[in-house]
């Protein structure tokens, strides 16, 4: 059987773990395709370009925004992120399943837009063990990581809009968790 075209889109604070989350969903459940997002932001090490993302310019970026190619788009930490609509489209067109990694302020944009879109939280432990996450995946400087923390606070309390929410203790258990709602919501009737 063919699998309903779904759109999940997934939050979390940075070094909450939805990217780690992310790549694992596209190992483990077929037909999920993971959107990649356009940024300004400068490429981390280890990132691969257009793969992690596609780096652009904010010349670039702007013109985009112009030609109106984005689904969602949206500034995080002075940075601007967005998702293309053709990302979306084509593989919902071929009855494909897509997972957005995008930020709450893009995640209700794109709930807006497409009212089924699936919304899933990823919740850390705690504020601490977010820190430490973050000092462990040793991509960004105390500074940075001091403003991520900052704006982390704010993030938390969007989680209401959600349609999901996972604590990310447990890696496994996070993704298996993730992995099941993506089941159930393919299982799901729909009534007309
Ligand atoms: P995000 O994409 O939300 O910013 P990442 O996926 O980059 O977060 O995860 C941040 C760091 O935390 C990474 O180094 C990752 O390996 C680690 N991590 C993610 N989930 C867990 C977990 N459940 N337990 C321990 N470390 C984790
Ligand atoms: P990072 O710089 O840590 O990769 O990402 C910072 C934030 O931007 C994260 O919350 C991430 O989910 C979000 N983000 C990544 N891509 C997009 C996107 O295309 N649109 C929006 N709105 N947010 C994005």
């Amino acid at each position: 059987m063919k699998s309903r075209p779904l759109i999940f889109v997934i939050s979390a604070p940075s070094g909450g773990g939805k990217t780690t989350i992310c790549r694992s969903i596209i190992r483990v459940c077929s037909g999920v395709k993971l959107s990649t997002s356009l940024t300004t932001r400068k490429r981390r090490e280890g990132e691969r370009k257009n793969f992690d993302y596609h780096f652009v310019s904010q010349k670039e970026f702007l013109k985009k925004i112009k030609q109106n190619a984005f689904a969602e788009w949206a500034t995080v930490l002075k940075n601007y992120y967005g998702t293309l609509k053709k990302n979306i489209e084509a593989p919902l067109k071929q009855g494909k399943n897509i997972i957005l990694n995008i930020d709450t302020n893009g995640a209700l944009q794109i709930k807006k837009i497409y009212p089924e879109a699936i919304l899933i939280f990823i919740l850390p432990p705690s504020l601490d063990v977010l820190k430490k996450r973050l000092v462990g995946r040793k991509t960004d400087s105390q500074h940075e990581i001091k403003k991520r923390l900052n704006l982390a606070r704010k993030e938390l309390s969007f989680v209401k809009n959600y349609d999901y929410a996972i604590v990310n203790d447990s890696l496994k258990k996070a993704i298996r968790k993730v992995e099941s709602i993506i089941i159930a919501e393919r299982c799901r009737v729909i009534k007309k």
